[in-house]
């Protein structure tokens, strides 16, 4: 086998494959090295992809031509778009998918990119050679060379399995856990800390009975995720919904000290907005009733899972729980649920670039860096795999700012402030979320990612087809003028309410509430658009011009100094009127930027003034 690589990416989860497919996308050589090939890609939790802030996640992981939307549009089995009626900043994307289809869409995609070799084997050592990186060993001792290294190990790292009072260690259950590597992180003084998750168990279908639950059909038409997608072609299945109740919460209650949780097993933090169902009664003890989703795990097969139940108890009480639910009352178990906790890295090491501050060339993404799901951890695997072929090409690193994408905000987020509890994406952490939408996540992407070289000729061609299509359609609404005294005058009044006085263009009328895109042009008996991607993109434009230009010079206004550089020898000490807490916070984390030490906590807009004046007396 060949040994020598440019970039190796250890782990083939959700970060470690878009880290893998983008590094190799640009031409390097590149190793995925995984523990079980027939693993990658695996869904550990819940058999779903995207969501209010991860479905943005998915649609910027798309535009910068990632793996996971065109694999979940060859899975997904249920697609909805949540929030559809609310403004289209917080409208996402959500699919269920076939397990199986969606790591068997994950590998095809992956054997299709040139430059890309897969290899079975543990990580078990960081190869070193005076001090630089130069590899990895894995753990039957194969010497694998590559002068960049991304690690993507997920919940692997030292896991440990809790169910009631057993624990084992594991990566997840069924696979083994890596604790070679953890041990080796830690001599080498790498800030490794503990968090936890957890996993609802699992039903048989065919023990449920669904005639007295509620169905929860996907949309028609099916929403794609990928900008690729025209159709999906995956037969599509319905969603039920049942409650916890008075019933269920006592028996919780009544066994709570037998939880891994709350019996003192488990001592780190889990994800407070996917907190277990034992957090949930103890938590929100005033709520009598929680709602569960039973989600169908695939296509041919009846495992079904219940997204809600998430749970540490044993597995005798996790039965009676489950059976203390409508339509749940014979429910036989396929898989218990338990909770897991493993070691991370504190992200404040980490370059915005996703690069390693204390051994340049190692890389982590992905649930290592401290968030908590698929989607977060496949957008930092992109930029990832992106930064670190850019470094075998002595490239400098990209990164996307706030302004320009979720993946931004991310990276920000954790490089700046780190975490205490398993960081997820929600669109409240952008604060420009009305230009960071699904529906022109490839406006704001895909052309950088056409420099970067991520994006390939039939992408580019299609949304180069899309601009200039919605072009065409903005100058069709523009150029079409209505008068007063026109035939089509007398309909646009009737749906006023009130007359026409003036001149008018369609592209006016639709700015204003009282119209939408098929309203206008059912009432101007125009023909509608043949790509609603288009017409959508149209109308949010129009809505929302006034919104969206006030945004933007919010940005260009920060943007002067946000990308301000702090030099590297900066003594901040000698910035003048700096308290001794904010001076130390920014000697502690060294911010490269402006725009970063802005957001380091405790670092107040008077302490940036005072930077920002000493900054520019230096330069
Ligand atoms: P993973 O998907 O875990 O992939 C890691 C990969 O690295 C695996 O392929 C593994 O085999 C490989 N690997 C590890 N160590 C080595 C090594 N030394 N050498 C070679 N290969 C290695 N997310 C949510 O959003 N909500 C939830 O409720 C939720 N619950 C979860 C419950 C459980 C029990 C688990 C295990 C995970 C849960 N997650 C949840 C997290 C979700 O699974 C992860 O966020 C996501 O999978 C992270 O992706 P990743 O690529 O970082 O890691």
């Amino acid at each position: 086998m060949q040994n020598e690589f440019d970039v190796i990416v250890v782990g083939g989860g959700h970060a470690g494959t878009e880290a893998a497919a983008a590094a190799a996308r640009l031409g390097v050589r590149t190793l995925l090295l995984t523990q079980n090939l027939d693993t990658i890609g695996q869904m550990s939790c819940n058999p779903a992809i995207g969501g209010i802030g991860k479905g943005h996640l998915v649609k910027e992981i798309d535009a910068l031509g990632g793996v996971m939307a065109l694999a979940i549009d060859q899975a997904g089995i249920q697609f909805r778009t949540l929030n559809a009626s609310k403004g289209p900043a917080v409208r996402a994307t959500r699919a269920q998918a076939d397990r199986s289809l969606y790591k068997r869409a994950v590998r095809r995609l992956l054997e299709n990119i040139p430059n890309l070799h897969l290899f079975q084997g543990m990580a078990g050592d960081l190869l070193m050679e005076q001090d630089r990186l130069v590899g990895v060993r894995t753990e039957t001792g194969l010497e694998l060379r590559a002068g960049q290294v991304i690690l993507t190990t997920g919940t692997f790292l030292g896991g440990r399995v809790h169910m009631g009072d057993q624990n084992y260690a594991a990566g997840r259950a069924g696979d083994p856990p890596s604790n070679a590597l953890s041990q080796r992180l830690r001599e080498m003084a790498f800030p490794v800390a503990r968090l936890k998750t957890g996993t609802p168990p699992r039903i048989d279908g065919r023990s449920i009975d669904y005639s007295v639950l509620e169905a929860q059909p996907g949309d028609d038409p099916i929403p794609a995720f990928s900008f690729m997608t025209r159709q999906v072609n995956i037969p599509q299945l319905a969603c039920h919904i049942t409650h916890t109740n008075a019933r269920t919460h006592e028996i919780i209650a009544a066994n709570l000290h037998q939880s891994a949780m709350y019996g003192g097993h488990i001592q780190s933090v889990g994800p407070r907005y996917c907190p277990s169902i034992e957090d949930k009664v103890v938590r929100f003890a005033e709520k009598t009733s929680h709602q569960i989703f039973l989600e169908p795990e695939g296509l041919d097969t009846h495992e079904v899972y219940p997204n809600g139940i998430s749970t540490s108890l044993p597995f005798p009480v996790q039965v009676d729980l489950v059976r203390s639910m409508r339509g749940l009352e014979n429910a036989v178990l396929l898989r218990p649920g338990y909770a897991i906790e493993y070691d991370f890295l504190d992200p404040r090491d980490l370059y915005p670039s996703l690069e390693s501050q204390r051994l340049p060339g190692l890389f982590c993404a992905g649930q290592i860096n401290g968030t908590t799901g698929y989607e977060e951890a496949a957008a930092q695997g992109l930029l990832a795999g992106l930064n670190a072929a850019r470094r075998a090409r002595s490239q400098s690193a990209w990164v996307p700012g706030r302004h320009e994408a979720y993946l931004g905000v991310m990276v920000d987020d954790l490089v700046t402030r780190g975490l205490d509890e398993p960081y997820r994406m929600f669109t409240s952490r952008a604060e420009y979320r009305l230009q960071l939408r699904e529906d022109n996540a490839d406006l704001r992407l895909t052309p950088q990612g056409r420099k970067l070289g991520l994006v390939d000729e039939a992408r580019w061609t299609a949304f180069s087809r899309k601009q200039e299509d919605l072009e065409s359609e903005r100058e069709r609404f523009r150029s079409l003028r209505i008068r007063p005294e026109d035939p089509l005058a007398v309909r646009i009044a009737a749906h006023l309410g009130q007359p026409l006085t003036r001149d008018v263009t369609a592209l006016e009328l639709l700015r204003r509430p009282d119209w939408d895109y098929a309203s206008l042009t059912a009432v101007l008996a125009l023909s509608g658009c043949a790509d609603s991607r288009v017409s959508e993109q149209l109308e949010i434009e129009c809505k929302y011009s006034g919104y969206i230009a006030r945004q933007q010079d919010e940005i260009e206004r920060a943007a002067r100094w946000e990308g301000m550089c702090i030099p590297e020898d900066m003594d901040y000490s000698a910035v003048r009127g700096l308290s001794t807490e904010v001076m130390q916070r920014l000697s502690r984390q060294r911010p490269q930027t402006i725009g970063l030490a802005s957001r380091i906590p405790g670092v107040t807009p008077a302490a940036i003034s005072l930077l920002l004046i000493h900054v520019k007396r230096r330069s």
